[in-house]
């Protein structure tokens, strides 16, 4: 065992924060922002950070349940102690809100590595294939307000004159609202922006069928979660009977959920969830994967600087699907909805003019978690 390296503690911090103004997806409504971070510490003082996708109060717990099974156990054992951790509660727990908890220990492992190795996660894991991201726009969510399409179009502006070049418009309200919507907002942004969808699983695949062929002219990149992730049938069918390439995963977990995905090609793209997924060791193999398989993989991101660096230590090493002179490189998730907690707990992402986001540079996941911000919103 490398010298210090014991697991000492495990805490993990609930935080959570009121929105100045609720918004909506089209399964539930915002009032409130949370965030689960986990803080591992090492018997000679190195502390790793992660982040638990999912309801903080749900998955805090279960941190705390498992926390014992890594006690005095060696923190760069991270593929050792993760199939501890999953076998421990694989009857139990296969998906869901354990899953969301192992991939938070997970990934303070990772910066507990890199800091003990004085190197950056993506080379540990021999990165950097690209050492900068293009960033897309999350965002675009309903609000109580009257006229939608205003401040949806003034958001757009707001993000397209910051350099992203590609948004992520909310759909899920209905199906002729939806239709109307999206030909409404690409009206609006122009022919340039790139475009996607995310209907967050509003939909069956008749209703998701008609609205793929109702806006095939709109130019979207991608339709995501158009039906349940329980739907791998009906998956299939929205990908057979519409022209838009269908992306899903944030509700997938593990190698095994995703093979499933993968063998049914049930998605043209995969977006695991670095917090959600089983962490950036299960990620990354999930990557592999879709590469055997020749599918592409842009994760899904939405959560604080602890995920979204994670994430983007593995955008840093995601293989290029196909590979060549001019690949298409693998797109940052970049959620710009209000999140009182992410824009205190660590240094805000730098957009730079091109719409790109830089892979940190500093050991392990290369933030700085601010004490103040987790004492401020601790729940
Ligand atoms: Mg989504």
């Amino acid at each position: 065992m490398a010298r210090g390296t014991r697991i000492r503690a495990i805490t993990p911090h609930v935080l959570m924060a009121e929105l100045p103004e609720p918004f909506a997806y089209s399964q539930a409504w915002y009032r409130k922002r949370g965030a689960m971070l986990v803080e591992i510490t090492t018997e000679d003082g190195i502390i790793g950070w992660g982040e638990a996708f999912g309801p903080a109060e749900l998955t805090a717990p279960i941190v705390s349940w498992l926390a014992p099974l890594l006690l005095g156990e060696d923190a760069l054992a991270r593929e050792a102690l993760w199939q501890a951790l999953y076998n421990r509660l694989r009857d139990h727990g296969q998906r869901g809100l354990v899953i969301e908890a192992i991939s938070a220990l997970d990934i303070a492992l990772w910066d507990i590595a890199g800091q003990a190795l004085g190197l950056p996660v993506h080379r540990l894991m021999g990165g950097p294939l690209r050492t900068e991201i293009e960033a897309y726009a999350t965002g675009f969510y309903r609000r109580d307000r009257e006229d939608h399409l205003a401040y949806l179009t003034e958001e757009a502006e707001q993000r397209l004159s910051e350099g992203f070049r590609s948004l992520k418009l909310k759909t899920g309200w209905g199906l002729a609202e939806d239709i109307a919507l999206t030909r409404d907002f690409r009206a609006a942004i122009g022919p340039k922006p790139g475009l996607m969808v995310d209907c967050n699983h509003a939909y069956d695949a008749v209703s998701a069928i008609a609205y793929g062929r109702a806006v095939a002219d709109c130019g979207i990149a991608w339709f995501e979660e158009p039906v349940p992730p329980e739907d791998i049938a009906g998956y299939q069918e929205v990908r057979r009977g519409q022209p838009i390439p269908v992306a899903g995963g944030e509700a997938s977990f593990t190698r095994w959920g995703f093979a499933e995905l993968i063998q049914h090609r049930a998605v043209d793209i995969l977006q695991p969830d670095v917090a959600a997924c089983g962490g950036i060791s299960e990620l990354k193999k999930i990557a592999d994967m879709a590469s055997a398989h020749g599918m592409r993989v842009n994760p899904h991101v939405w959560g604080t600087g602890v995920a979204l660096a994670a994430s983007l230590h593995l955008l840093a090493v995601l293989p290029d699907n196909p590979p060549g002179l001019f690949p298409r490189p693998p797109l940052l998730e970049l959620d710009r909805s209000p999140h009182p907690v992410r824009d205190a707990l660590t240094a805000p992402s730098v957009l730079s003019a091109e719409g790109r986001v830089a892979v940190p540079e500093g050991p392990g996941l290369g933030i700085t978690v601010d004490r103040d911000a987790l004492r401020h919103f601790a729940a």
